[in-house]
């Protein structure tokens, strides 16, 4: 199979297969903390969480500075564990939004003073500050974590590297030939692929014989 303008064919596999799927927030505050509750957690109990900051009134920094420490607390603790370790990160940014109101606008703005701006939030590896970029900044850029990776290697787009960084800017390259240049064409792309890499293609059991993408997949025709 040739990747070149397959792309189009395997999303709408998978759209048809899991119907349509969350999208990250897009207001930025709002999706750091999603970010941080996303951490060792699951959708239901972050989505949880979430919903109990919002009923609080904390989802804005100077909300989440001001609200009774009892309520934060009790309202991060339904993401599961690490509690502590989520409460730090959100004290941290909370911080840095409220120092810096600007940085909503900045991230709209250029790539490198957006990047720069996003490097001193706690828990946004690469994944998440390109998640930033894309869903609340509208930057038309893949977020490539571990099954994004995965599941487009598998697919035939880019290629394993020598680290992590390399590996997803051949992703990010491979998949880019085939998208027009708009933010909500990557928005799908990643929701499906993280989607798919997640509840079909994990990493050490692929459930390929299940899989709406079998008959185009390399890796699955290799495993049969
Ligand atoms: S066929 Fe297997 S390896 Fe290929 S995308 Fe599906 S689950 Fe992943």
């Amino acid at each position: 199979m040739s990747a070149v303008s397959t792309l189009e064919t395997l999303l709408k596999k998978l759209t048809t297969f899991y119907g349509p799927l969350p999208v990250p927030p897009r207001d930025p505050f709002t999706l750091f903390v999603w970010e941080v509750l996303s951490v060792h957690s699951t959708p239901f109990k972050r989505d949880a969480a979430l919903a109990a900051l919002k009923r609080n009134r904390a989802l804005t920094p100077d909300a989440m500075a001001r609200v009774p420490q009892k309520k934060l607390e009790e309202s991060v603790g339904l993401a599961g564990p690490y509690n502590e370790q989520r409460l730090r990160a959100l004290r941290t940014g909370v911080d840095i939004f409220r120092r810096a109101p600007r940085l909503p606008d900045i991230i709209r703005g250029p790539m490198v003073p957006a990047r720069r701006a996003l490097k001193g939030l706690p828990q946004m590896g690469e994944g998440g500050a390109y998640r930033m970029l894309l869903f609340a900044a509208d930057h038309p850029v893949l977020p490539v974590d571990a099954k994004v990776s995965r599941v487009a290697r598998r697919l035939g787009f880019g290629d394993q590297q020598g680290n992590f960084t390399k590996t997803a800017r051949s992703v990010r390259e491979s998949v880019a030939k085939q998208l027009p240049g708009s933010p909500d064409a990557y928005r799908r792309v990643f929701l499906y692929l993280s989607h798919h890499g997640g509840a079909t293609c994990t990493e050490g059991d692929p459930h390929c014989a299940v899989c709406p993408l079998f008959e185009d997949c390399p890796e699955g025709q290799k495993r049969k």
